[in-house]
């Protein structure tokens, strides 16, 4: 195990509002540091924006603005929605600050001087009117500009190209001896049958056909294209090469420093590709990890503003809480895989894990303990009932699984392993009646030790919850009056260290949600549909 860790998502692209497929990627990005950070791991956690190209220069014009005070208005509402998840990244990186700026060109000199870059041209269907190219996917096979609508023409400008040729053995070479590189692993099987096995074209790294971008030095006329500009970003926030020399080897060269992207299926191509060879092109390691997500998508389709089928996060944590999107989110789509947003299972999920199974489990409890016990958490005595021992050791299991899975980020699975935990307490409830060890004097020893299981139990899921309840997981262990020594990750081993505080008044975590209700709100915020 690695002592280190640096956790990376995407830098987004502010063209528009960010909305809950965004939010996706960075809270489980934010699940993975915390939990780290629990476990008494340093991690530094890195997202940002990838704010130039032609699209921002365009749309900046309409809005009547310049480029920069057009992404500036766009990246404030990031920090915002970042905010409002606590979202407890390190730093947000955005490709049009100097310290990225003078990076990057530095970067594309070293290429350069390597003889990895050359002066070639780029042959596309050019707009005259809107002054761009554009692929043969959005030209269509009409070949109409996507933006005017007018006939486009194959035109031919300078660019530079980095010589991918060069370096594909070497990436061949690299996924054979690091076969975890990407996960999941089918999409390592499709970059290498789709893309490298056909022939690599050079990759073209300018453009002189718009001016939002960082301008080359050697030749200022060319701006820096997409992939070199916005990739590089993992490294230059880390203060690459010359700007914090310590920070960058303590979790970029520091093989101690396990390195993970998260990213979207539709980037794999250059994160995996392209990535590890400007890496090696400058004498870099190379990250151990790249995790491909899913999409979260409405039903069967991309989420789209123009499809009116956009959820926008900020109403949702209004009116649900924090906890409730994060858990959601987390929760709902298997990690690797797609998912799809509806506001049925939305409501589903928080009922069912939520305030039925955690809320209605420490709601319980408490209840019990002061009926039976005037509040008082009984000193736990080891095995007593015939249930004891079973659910000792399933939580026992249970922090061991947990603790695998989000080391392997399959984050999903792991907070389904809490959830069963939670259950088990409940069946717990079933198997020892509290209720009728009560009526029954000569069993006081049997429903104390059933108090005391169960308040472990709920302090264990409620410290493993920790990374993702952020709020209602402190309210739990408040609640039990957990003592502040004990909220440290090392005491969740030894099951039975509570014992002896008096609760607090009991509160609902998660009010149970009326379906039909909240369904439909979340519809109207949906558009209607
Ligand atoms: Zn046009």
């Amino acid at each position: 195990m690695k002592k280190r860790f640096y956790i990376t998502t995407p830098i987004y692209y502010p063209s528009a509002k960010l909305h809950i497929g965004h939010a996706y990627c960075t809270v489980l990005a934010d699940v993975f540091a915390r939990y780290k950070r629990m476990r008494g791991f340093e991690c530094y956690f890195l997202t940002g924006a990838d704010e130039h190209g032609q699209k921002i220069e365009r749309n900046a014009s309409l809005a009547n603005k310049t480029p920069q005070e057009f992404v500036d208005g766009i990246v404030e509402g990031f920090y915002k929605l970042w905010d409002l998840l606590e979202i407890s990244n390190n730093d947000f990186i955005r490709t049009t600050q100097e310290r990225h700026w003078l990076r990057v060109q530095e970067i594309f000199t070293k290429l350069l001087e390597n003889d990895d870059i050359y002066l070639g041209k780029y042959k596309g269907w050019y707009c005259k009117d809107c002054e761009a190219f554009w692929t043969d996917t959005q030209v269509g096979e009409n070949h109409i500009c996507p933006d005017c609508g007018r006939e486009v023409q194959i035109a031919e400008e300078e660019a530079y190209f980095f010589r991918t040729s060069k370096y594909v053995d070497r990436l061949l070479k690299f996924y054979e001896e690091n076969p975890n590189f990407i996960t999941p692993e089918s999409r390592k099987n499709e970059m290498i049958n789709t893309f490298i096995k056909p022939g690599l074209d050079d990759l073209c790294i300018s453009r002189t056909s718009f001016s939002w971008g960082v301008p080359i030095r050697e030749n200022p006329k060319h701006v820096i294209y997409v992939w070199l500009d916005a990739l590089t970003n993992y490294i230059t926030a880390l203060g690459y090469n010359t700007e914090n020399p310590e920070l960058f080897d303590k979790f970029w060269q520091d093989e101690e420093c396990e390195i993970i992207h998260l990213l979207g299926a539709d980037i794999t191509r250059f994160h995996a590709i392209y990535w590890p060879m400007f890496l090696m092109s400058l004498g870099l390691r190379i990250p151990d990890r790249e995790f491909i997500h899913g999409l979260l998508m409405m039903k069967d389709c991309k989420m789209s503003k123009s499809k009116g089928n956009v959820v926008d996060p900020y109403p949702l944590v209004e009116k649900y809480g924090l906890d409730a999107v994060r858990y959601y989110l987390v929760r709902e789509v298997i990690f690797g895989q797609n998912g799809s947003f509806t506001p049925e299972q939305f409501v589903e999920r928080i009922n069912a894990d939520l305030a039925n199974s955690f809320g209605n489990l420490l709601n319980r409890t408490i209840g019990m303990m002061n009926k039976y016990f005037q509040g008082q958490i009984p000193e736990y005595k080891g095995n007593v009932t015939p249930f004891d021992g079973e659910l000792s050791s399933f939580a026992k299991a249970v922090i061991n699984r947990y603790e695998l899975c989000m080391d392997d980020l399959k984050i999903t699975d792991a907070f389904i392993a809490v959830n069963e935990l939670v259950q088990r307490a409940n069946k717990y409830i079933d198997e020892t009646t509290p209720w009728v060890l009560a009526k029954d004097e000569s069993k006081k020893e049997e429903l104390a030790s059933v108090m005391n299981h169960l308040a472990n139990t709920i302090y264990t899921a409620a410290i493993l919850y920790q990374p993702v309840l952020v709020k209602a997981a402190e309210k739990a262990l408040d609640q039990l009056n957990v003592p502040q020594e004990l909220r440290n990750y090392e005491n969740v081993y030894k099951f039975g260290v509570l014992g002896g505080q008096t609760v607090n008044k009991a509160e609902a975590l998660f009010p149970r949600l009326d379906s039909a209700i909240e369904v439909e709100f979340i519809k109207n915020l949906m558009g209607g549909k």
